[in-house]
């Protein structure tokens, strides 16, 4: 067979990759038809369920030389992909930080993927380059940075640490030999994947304070004075302060003014993990709350939590942008007829991150905030936070509850008092009571070293009936547990 005569055959074989406008169209209808009715039947669907199979669906999703048709393909989703698990997206789902999964960010991702425009460099996208830049450059309007920040989409809030101390480390010029003369200062309640994220940064080595928190579950600014203090005395470098606005753990935010202030007066990098509760700047009340991030040196939010769309979009700002850019600017020599402009808004995004080809994120995020328009978000994030004092109130006035801190965002923590036993114990019981139930889910904590319940409120669809239905729920299956003991 000749070079041509095998090109011809393997062009033929390779051909079902290439589908016409009569097989588009027929796998989009069939995938709509399947997203439907996974979202009409949300709400008989528990919220937690647990995982039947393991080695069965390990092995019937697996792959063969033979194509399926796709209505087996998507049946096999429901069969074995999508019938365990947390229903993140559920309107009664308040365990860790919820995520929402709006609607119209899916619709986003599939214009840019079926698009699939080059993300990465302004010359290969330009339209891209501009309409992401328009992004950070909203959200940073929103927090308050002023017109020399830079950001990144990333994947998430980890990465978007990690960019953050990694931009920290370049900036105080920090190389191995210097790691152990610098030091960090975090809380118990900084989330574990900035501590990660300094790892993978090569700065494990650093020294790391934990700074007390108050009374309020903040960290305690005082108490960071005197440590950074000493440090100085003792000749290191007060390197990087982790303040966090909206712990993981209860959503306190640390106070961070008296940060600002601190950062000011000995120079070190300030800054915020806004992962969780960095969205809720776009409502007033939240806005007040959060009174201080605008003066940090850099910041992360994740839109995928505070901005209700699906999993897949952190972002990381930084004050002064050139502090991203010198991170991470790098060029190959098979890049050189890429033309570059200067201008802050074409700005590549692979020159301000670790990623050259990504994928076209700002469209999952742009779409949902363009067909919405902000106002119903800012109207929303209103609501959670409303919807966390009512649970609060609520909860104050029912005495078969003790109640966490007066929340500071949307998180509210509470345990039930059992007349008897070990009430770790109970509360432990409790969350797994309430999950096998399915009808909401809790998640659970460890504060001042007892077990607490914690009330996580961020979906979009989340209202004052899901919250009354749970605390309800929660009353109710306590006492169960305790009649049955
Ligand atoms: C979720 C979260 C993170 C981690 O972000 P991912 O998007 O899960 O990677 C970091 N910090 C806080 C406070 C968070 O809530």
């Amino acid at each position: 067979m000749s070079i041509k005569q095998r090109l011809r055959q393997l062009q033929h074989e390779a051909k079902p990759l290439e589908l016409g406008p009569a097989d588009r169209h027929a796998q989009l209808r069939a995938v709509e038809g399947h997203v439907e009715t996974y979202l009409a039947d949300a709400a008989n669907r528990p919220v937690y369920m647990p995982d039947r199979d393991s080695d069965g669906a390990f092995n019937e999703l697996g792959l063969t030389e033979a194509p399926a048709p796709i209505d087996t393909a998507l049946a096999m989703l429901d069969q074995h992909v999508l019938n365990s698990g947390f229903d993140i997206g559920s309107q009664r789902y308040l365990a860790y930080i919820p995520s929402g999964g709006l609607y119209t960010s899916a619709l986003g991702d599939y214009l840019a993927a079926a698009t699939n425009r080059y993300a990465g460099v302004q010359f290969a996208a330009p339209g891209v380059t501009r309409l992401e830049r328009m992004l950070v450059r909203w959200v940073a309007d929103e927090l308050g940075y002023p017109a020399s920040a830079q950001g990144d989409l990333t994947s998430g809030g980890s990465i978007a640490a990690l960019s953050a101390i990694v931009a920290a480390r370049e900036s105080f010029g920090i190389r191995s030999r210097d790691v152990e003369r610098h030091v960090v200062y975090a809380t118990s309640l900084t989330h574990h994947t900035f501590f990660k994220a300094l790892r993978i940064a090569g700065l494990v080595d650093c020294q790391v304070r934990t700074i007390a928190l108050d009374k309020a579950y903040r960290m305690d600014a005082n108490e960071l004075e005197r440590a950074v203090a000493e440090d100085k005395t003792a000749g290191l470098v007060p390197w990087l302060v982790a303040a966090t606005a909206g712990t993981t753990d209860l959503g306190t935010v640390d106070p961070l003014d008296q940060i600002a202030d601190l950062a000011e007066q000995h120079g070190f990098w300030f800054h915020v993990d806004g992962a969780y509760g960095g969205a809720f700047a776009l409502c007033e009340p939240g806005r007040q709350r959060l009174t201080g991030i605008e003066r940090s040196a850099s910041m992360i939010l994740d839109p995928h939590k505070g901005l209700f769309i699906p999993f897949g979009t952190g972002i990381v700002l930084v004050r002064d942008g050139q502090q991203l850019l010198d991170a991470y600017f790098a060029r190959g020599a098979y890049m050189q007829d890429l033309k570059q402009s200067d201008a802050h808004h074409e700005q590549s995004a692979a020159d301000l991150s670790p990623e050259l080809s990504r994928p076209f994120r700002g469209l999952r995020m742009w779409l949902p905030l363009k067909l919405a328009g902000i106002a119903p978000f800012r109207a929303a994030l209103e609501e959670k936070l409303l919807l966390a004092e009512y649970a609060y109130q609520r909860l104050s006035d029912m005495d078969q509850f003790d109640v966490g801190p007066h929340p500071d965002l949307s998180i509210t923590a509470f345990r039930y008092l059992p007349k008897h036993g070990d009430a770790d114990e109970f509360n432990l019981r409790l969350a797994d009571a309430i999950r096998a139930d399915g009808r909401t889910v809790l998640s659970t904590t460890t504060l001042d070293d007892m077990i607490v319940l914690r009330m996580a409120i961020l979906g979009y669809n989340t209202h004052i009936d899901d919250i009354e239905l749970t605390l309800d729920l929660a009353r109710d299956i306590a006492q169960r547990l305790e009649c049955s003991e």
